[in-house]
């Protein structure tokens, strides 16, 4: 039997371990998913300790995706990105990927939405709006940051090919022509607030919440009134989850079991 875990701080309520074992158990897996609570600052130690016990592979969440870089040969896209949320210990090396990157591109196809060539808007640039900004600019999207310490869009849009960026009073100069709209901030997270005020929505936009507790936001609410596409944080769960699968099995992810299984405890 194979172990794959979680590594994080807290990760008491991470709906992971069911995501996961449902895929195990629709495609006959002899496989557990089980999480792993570090003390801060020591993950590169974990993820040590879990190779030398023959861990198949980590998933790793916050506050821990960027310290375990110095422990993992990242991928170009997570090295770029800045942070790993999937290890995998099958090589030579531990290998580090960052799927919350694939997670939103894939949210954005698997709703039939293009994302080269279009304008997009990421609002945030934490760990979820990096992902997402790289993410975008590589599948061919012209993408602007916005955030609430503008320095850190600034910082961000740097390294991202083509992106521009400003403080979050930019958002009603550029989500009106915008395609596609992300929010990667933490508001709207168990309360009913929004980044973007609900005046610049409209209904030519995609909007993607990164938020998935609760689903429906103040931000997905309000794009839906003005007419938008909208996809909620938990589409973007489920593709970094399937992405993660993916790699450790080389086996396409069973993404109906992975949903049903996530979206049954949300
Ligand atoms: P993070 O690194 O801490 O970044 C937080 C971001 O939110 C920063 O851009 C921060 O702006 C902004 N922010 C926080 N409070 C704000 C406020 N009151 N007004 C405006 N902006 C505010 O967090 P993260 O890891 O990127 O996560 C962000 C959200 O994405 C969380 O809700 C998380 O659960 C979600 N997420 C979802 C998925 C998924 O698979 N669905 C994956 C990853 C993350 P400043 O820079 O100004 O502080």
């Amino acid at each position: 039997m194979d172990v794959y875990g979680l590594i994080g701080n807290p990760v008491g309520h991470s709906l992971s371990p069911p995501m996961h074992e449902a895929a195990y158990e629709a495609l006959g897996i002899d496989a557990r998913y089980v999480t792993f609570e570090p003390a801060i600052g020591s993950a590169p130690e974990a993820v040590s300790a879990a190779e030398t016990l023959g861990v198949a592979g980590l998933n790793v969440t916050v506050p821990f995706k960027q310290d375990v870089l110095d422990v993992v040969s990242p991928e170009p896209l997570a090295e770029r990105i800045g942070a790993v949320n999937t290890i995998d210990f099958t090589g030579e090396t531990p290998q580090g990927y960052n799927t919350d990157a694939i997670g939103v591109t894939r949210s954005f196809e698997h709703h039939g939405v293009s994302i080269d060539g279009r304008d997009a808007v990421v609002v945030g640039a934490g760990g979820a709006g990096r992902a997402a900004a790289f993410a975008l600019a590589d599948a061919g999207a012209s993408v602007h940051i916005a955030n609430r310490t503008e320095s850190r869009a600034i910082d961000l849009a740097a390294a991202v090919p083509g992106a521009s960026a400003g403080g979050l009073d930019t958002l009603s100069e550029r989500v009106p022509t915008a395609d596609i709209l992300v929010n990667a901030t933490s508001v709207g997270m168990e309360s009913d607030e929004t980044p973007v005020p609900a005046g610049v929505l409209h209904d030519d936009l995609t909007v993607l919440d990164a938020v998935y507790a609760p689903l429906e936001t103040r931000l997905l609410r309000e794009a839906s009134d003005a007419g938008a596409e909208t996809i909620d944080g938990a589409w973007m769960l489920l593709f970094q989850g399937v992405a993660a699968f993916e790699i450790w099995s080389g086996e396409d992810g069973p993404v109906d079991a992975m949903n049903e299984a996530l979206r049954s405890r949300l």
